[in-house]
């Protein structure tokens, strides 16, 4: 049974959106012309929600509306409607540090749980242009300035500490769908789940393995402990390439829903997580026409390239505007203690990078046996061939969470990535011998 929706509630449609827009002034006026030429369109590649795009004789917006369930599931998954307002939440928060990497917000109904907002155009979710093989050379950049503003600026490094504690308070009724990260992420996938699924019968080995694998259930919940505990910052909590629109000049980031204030390396892991899986999963898409191999080569040097300009920027941002009230700037003045300042900010940037890989690690192995999985491999017609991918991720994630110490920059990363992309061994094969290219 769907929740109880309240008084004055109904999902909106193709055909009564027109005459509900055309009430509301501004959006009127952005899509100009007459209601009755205005053509929406059910977007209907979202998992969730009802998505809209909205085109007038002027412009187009974006209508996106809250079920009481789950839309891909269907009325026996209900969800709160609230998630739609946290969604807003999270837009004007976020666009207040990084501009308009964000789609700008036109109107919240809360009576409706409806957000019209910008709609992205000619954008396409990343995931499925770095499943065609396009590559995006101002991503790198552009993602890095967003997780570094987004995360620094609501963090107790940038802010007054009551103004902190209200926004985090704010955000601490998301519990339903942290609810669902916690379950999804840390716990489903490492045993027997009627949500569960993976490339069968080719994975099911490996599916058992991670069960049996008591090393790897106490690494992914420690992360899931931190998951639950740290309000580092305003995070996404879905930032996988499917919450990215992109064009080869400009990056946006959507689908705020899950947003609340946690550990800042579950956003940077998940973004690093998908790019991995992107790269590992470009030899199933490899043909005699399109080999890949450069896609392959730009993927690890945007994996590359994303961290270390994130982690310069989230510097550059601390020593600019670390006005907040951790670290008070008046204990700090004299220059021998600036100096162990600057050490402290490498330090807090290095236990950064290892909750990104941890989070990493946990975001990949969910995508391969746990409910929702990810275009870059589903499209891998040969279930032989994407086993083998599968496989490879599978013991990326694995060594990621257990030999974390194997770790320490993201060049270790990258190279036990394309060790085992060069290498990919049959399905199924033992876990435990590791990553080729990491000790
Ligand atoms: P859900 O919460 O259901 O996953 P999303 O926010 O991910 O919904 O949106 C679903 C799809 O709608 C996206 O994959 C994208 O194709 C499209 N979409 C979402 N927001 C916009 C936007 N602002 N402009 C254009 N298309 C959008
Ligand atoms: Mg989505």
């Amino acid at each position: 049974m769907p929740l109880p929706v309240p008084e004055g509630y109904r999902p909106l449609d193709e055909r009564t959106l027109p005459a509900y827009l055309a009430g509301l002034p501004a959006i009127a006026e952005r899509l100009g012309g007459s209601p009755a030429d205005w053509r929406a369109a059910d977007v209907g590649d979202g998992n969730v929600n009802l998505v809209f795009l909205v085109h007038g004789a002027a412009g187009s917006v974006c209508v996106k509306q809250a079920l009481p369930y789950v839309r891909l599931v269907g009325e026996s998954w209900p969800l709160t409607l609230e998630r739609i307002w946290y969604e807003y939440q999270a837009l004007i928060e976020c666009a207040r540090y990084v501009g308009r990497r964000v789609p700008e917000v036109y109107h919240y109904d809360p009576r409706l749980y409806l957000l019209v907002v910008e709609c992205l155009s000619p954008h396409i979710i990343l995931r499925r242009g770095l499943v065609d093989g396009i590559r995006y050379p101002r991503f790198a950049e552009q993602m890095a300035d967003y997780l570094a503003r987004s995360l620094f600026f609501t963090s107790n490094l940038a802010q007054p500490a009551e103004e902190k504690r209200r926004r985090a308070a704010l955000f601490g009724g998301n519990v339903e769908l942290c609810r669902i990260m916690e379950d999804m992420v840390f716990t489903e996938p490492y045993r027997l789940h009627e949500r569960n699924r993976w490339n069968s019968p080719q994975m099911d080995g490996l599916a058992e393995e991670i069960r049996r694998d008591v090393p790897l259930k106490l690494a992914v919940s420690r992360w899931k402990l931190r998951y639950m505990n740290s309000a580092e910052a305003l995070i996404h909590g879905d930032l996988h390439t499917g919450s990215i629109m992109v064009t080869p000049q400009d990056t946006r980031i959507i689908d705020q829903e899950f947003a609340f204030y946690g550990p800042m390396g579950f956003d940077v892991g998940a973004v690093l997580a998908n790019l991995l899986i992107s790269y590992i999963s470009q030899n199933g898409h490899a043909t005699a026409a399109q080999p890949r191999e450069e896609q392959q080569r730009w993927l690890l040097e945007t994996v590359e390239e994303l961290w270390e300009r994130f982690r310069d920027a989230f510097l550059d941002l601390w020593r600019e505007h670390g006005l907040g009230d951790a670290y008070p700037q008046p204990l700090f003045a004299d220059p021998a203690a600036q100096a162990a300042l600057a050490e402290e900010r490498k330090a807090y940037l290095q236990r950064l990078f290892d909750d990104a890989m941890g989070f990493c690690g946990a975001k990949i192995l969910r995508r391969i046996f746990g409910l929702a999985h990810v275009l870059d491999l589903e499209t891998i017609a040969d279930p032989d061939c994407r086993a083998a991918c599968e496989t490879a991720c599978v013991r990326l994630a694995r060594d990621l969470l257990v030999h974390p110490e194997r770790y320490r920059g993201i060049a270790d990363v990258t190279a036990a990535a394309a060790a085992l992309r060069r290498d990919q061994s049959p399905a199924g094969s033992d876990l435990q011998r590791g990553t080729a290219g990491a000790a």
